[in-house]
């Protein structure tokens, strides 16, 4: 029966109809998707997406990111506390699944974990908390043309790709290819949503295997070094130990003993939405493949439900463990798109970037020392060192005077060169874009007071041994040569 089903919707396809066929893995009204435990036909998933938002409108928001190829919604909903306003002190957190249409798991994990955090709101403190503190954006279904490629009320002739037979996850831009004449409608509006907001984490649901995957896919670790693999590593690990507590098999395979794996080092593509992410957008992207089996027929739902649930409500929280602060000018006024590094790891690609109100968000492993600048234009740049905690979100602001901005040596891309040396509240300040290979003070009779190598674009020397008199300062920097008069006064 099932096979007579199939064929005669391949005829109304390739007739240029859709088949209306109850594939036994539908739900074609809402009610039937109360135990979650089916797929919604696509009329359906409209309605449950309506009524998440309307029964919890005070927490919830439904967002239309755009349309597929067949003028199908890709939807989102947005779960935070004062939903309707933009809160630039909380971090963005996303989920998007089943970019690929025949990897279904995920569609359905996303709208119970929608139902999860609204129903838990109020009665579970961590769920509470999450919600408060987080702007959390959830996007169940990336290619519905892939899914319902047989009817809006059929599942199982789903396919990987969208209308136009592109593979969605090979069609955003690259680094090598950083824009393209034709973007596929799907992929343009995940880019002009991934624009809009300021998205630090995020994940990527897939279907075919059984592992976590983390940047990059399109390079390998020797090609573009990734400053951040400790903590990708991190957060991989806590999603796996957690699905272990259900099932200490799951997510266990030759390819990832450990439950994750370095994309490029399974296998090697180019235009998927995770280097997309991280690469243009600096949001940690990983990709979760859930489960081995493709069409996952719907009796398995609440197995893998109940083995993700707890992993999926934490790596939302992994929003709140790291550093956070604000970046302001001296009467406090915000500095947005000011660049965050984080000396000594940070690589261009790999900074971040204050919002709108002069908010960021560094996630980096817990119990370490790091030291961080911050490059805004127009204005002087400032280290400050932090220790991270774990499971915390700690505070580092940074209040910026006016004056021009340096570029610190550990992060690339830049070609200025400039050195600067100047006398300061007891002490001698040399400023430099690029690394200074040696530094030399002399008094005039010739005599070496200094010779060092400064580690950053910025160091400090004390005036102990120096008179207040005249001095000469010498810098191989970039290059160049430069020499200045510099005067001591104590
Ligand atoms: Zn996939």
């Amino acid at each position: 029966m099932k096979k007579i089903v199939l064929i005669l919707s391949i005829l109304l396809m390739s007739s240029g109809l859709y088949a209306q066929t109850d594939d036994g893995f539908v739900a074609d009204d809402i009610a039937q998707m109360d135990g979650f435990d089916l797929y919604p036909s696509y009329d359906v998933y409209l309605q449950m997406m309506e009524r998440f938002a309307a029964q919890h409108s005070d927490i919830c928001k439904l967002i239309e990111i755009g349309e597929s190829v067949h003028n199908r919604k890709l939807l989102a909903v947005k779960i935070s506390d004062n939903v309707e306003d933009e809160e630039f002190s909380e971090p963005e957190f996303f989920y998007s699944s089943t970019i690929h249409g025949d990897e279904l798991c995920g569609f359905n994990l996303m709208l119970r974990l929608i139902d999860y955090l609204l129903n838990n709101y109020g009665s579970s403190d961590y769920i509470t908390w999450l919600v408060d503190n987080i702007q959390i954006y959830i996007n169940p279904l990336a290619n519905p043309d892939g899914v319902y490629r047989g009817g809006n009320n059929c599942v199982t002739l789903s396919t990987r790709y969208n209308a136009n037979g592109e593979d969605l996850n090979r069609s955003f831009p690259t680094i090598t290819e950083p824009e393209f004449d034709f973007y596929q409608p799907e992929v343009k509006a995940m880019m002009d949503f991934a624009k809009k907001h300021y998205f630090g984490i995020a994940a990527n649901l897939h279907a075919g295997d059984e592992l976590l995957n983390y940047p990059w896919d399109s390079f390998y670790a020797n090609e573009l070094p990734l400053p951040d693999n400790s903590w990708f590593e991190h957060i991989c690990r806590r999603y796996v130990d957690a699905t272990h507590k259900i099932d200490p098999e799951y997510m266990l395979s030759n390819i990832a003993p450990n439950g994750y794996v370095f994309g490029s080092d399974w296998y090697k593509i180019a235009g998927g939405r995770q280097d997309y992410m991280n690469y243009f957008h600096r949001c940690r992207e990983i990709t979760i493949e859930l489960s081995n089996v493709y069409n996952l027929p719907p009796d398995l739902l609440d197995e893998y439900w109940s083995k993700n649930r707890e992993s999926l409500i934490n790596l939302i929280g992994e929003s709140l463990h790291g550093v956070t602060g604000r970046v302001t000018d001296i009467y406090g006024k915000a500095v947005d798109n000011a660049e965050v590094i984080v000396l000594d790891k940070d690589h261009s690609y790999s900074t971040v970037f204050t919002n709108a109100d002069g908010y960021y968000f560094r996630y980096l492993p817990p119990d370490s020392l790091y030291e961080f600048t911050v490059y805004a234009n127009g204005y002087e740049s400032t280290n400050q060192i932090i220790a991270t905690q774990n499971d915390t979100l700690v505070n580092l602001d940074f209040m910026l005077n006016s004056g021009f901005a340096n570029y610190p040596l550990s992060v690339d891309g830049n070609d200025e060169v400039y050195f600067n040396a100047h006398c300061f509240n007891g002490k001698i300040i040399v400023e430099s874009s690029k690394k200074i290979d040696n530094l030399l003070v002399c008094d005039l009779t010739g005599r070496i007071v200094l010779q060092t190598k400064p580690k950053y674009h910025k160091s400090e020397y004390s005036l102990d041994n120096y008179s207040q008199r005249l001095y000469v300062i010498k810098a191989n920097c970039g290059g160049k040569i430069f020499t200045h008069k510099l005067f001591i006064t104590k």
